[in-house]
């Protein structure tokens, strides 16, 4: 593995109980990389993410992040999370808090910032994500779209060397999808690794750097934009294109 793979998948199984989810990934995320995952629902998406940051236990497989071989049962978890940001389909605020907590609390109680230096680098990335002036406001005065770039810019906050990203905009009313969307570009355009699972055709053909196509827990296809969405080899994933595009 060269300094320039930030996130490396060999041959990861994953089952619940008897289901076989994850039949044998293989992944690898260099730095600067766009990665979109697409592939219809069951597939195993969001499981595989859900690996990569440790939040479902690998049965067989290595998944090393930054470094860190997360796989190792003598692993320091809690800093090897550390490096990744993740941002879901539901945005997971503190709903009690306001915008400012929310992109605080995490930097002072995981990085030991001080309130001053953790409330500059919040607002630097409220700019970021187009949300200037929202600091005071509580989650639910803002809109989903709004909402979601909380999201995304509170896993800024920490200074991530990745960000994964579950279907970000799913979950939104169609006019919200594109300031997300937009913000996302910008944070690739900023040469920002990301590993986003999506069903936004349109961005991952822009954007990405690779597309891996997942079915029935593998990965059918994977390649450049331009060949595995505008060029599908296998048949499965063009009947998934021909449903979505
Ligand atoms: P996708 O994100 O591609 O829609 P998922 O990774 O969420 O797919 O799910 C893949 C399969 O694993 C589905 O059949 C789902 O029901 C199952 N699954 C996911 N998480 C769990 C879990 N915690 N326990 C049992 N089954 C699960
Ligand atoms: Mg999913």
């Amino acid at each position: 593995m060269t300094d320039d793979v930030i996130v490396q998948v060999s041959g990861l199984h994953k089952a619940f109980g008897r289901l076989e989810v994850l039949k044998g990934i293989d992944l690898e995320v260099q730095r600067g990389q766009v990665v979109c995952i697409i592939g219809p629902s069951g597939s195993g998406k969001s499981t595989l993410l859900r690996c990569v940051n440790l939040l479902e236990e690998p049965n067989d497989g290595s998944v090393v992040v930054n470094g860190f071989q997360i796989t190792d049962p003598d692993i320091d978890i809690d800093r090897a999370r550390r490096g990744i940001g993740m941002v879901f389909q539901s945005f997971n605020l503190f709903s009690h808090l306001s915008v400012l907590d929310n992109l605080t609390i995490a930097q002072r109680k995981v990085l030991k910032r001080d309130k001053a230096e953790a409330e500059r680098i919040a607002l630097e990335n409220l700019r970021k994500v187009g949300l200037t002036g929202k600091e005071r406001s509580l989650p639910t005065q803002l809109s989903g779209g709004q909402q979601q770039r909380v999201a995304i810019a509170r896993a800024l906050s920490m200074n991530p060397d990745v960000m994964l990203f579950d279907e970000p905009t799913s979950a939104l009313d169609p006019e919200l999808v594109g300031d997300v969307l937009a913000v996302m570009r910008q944070l690739a355009r900023d040469g920002m690794t990301m590993l986003v699972v999506t069903h936004e055709m349109q961005f991952a053909r822009e954007v990405a750097d690779v597309v891996l196509f997942m079915d029935g827990g593998v990965v059918v296809e994977q390649g450049p934009p331009s060949q595995v969405i505008a060029d599908p080899q296998h048949e499965r994933t063009q009947t998934f294109l021909s449903r979505v595009l």
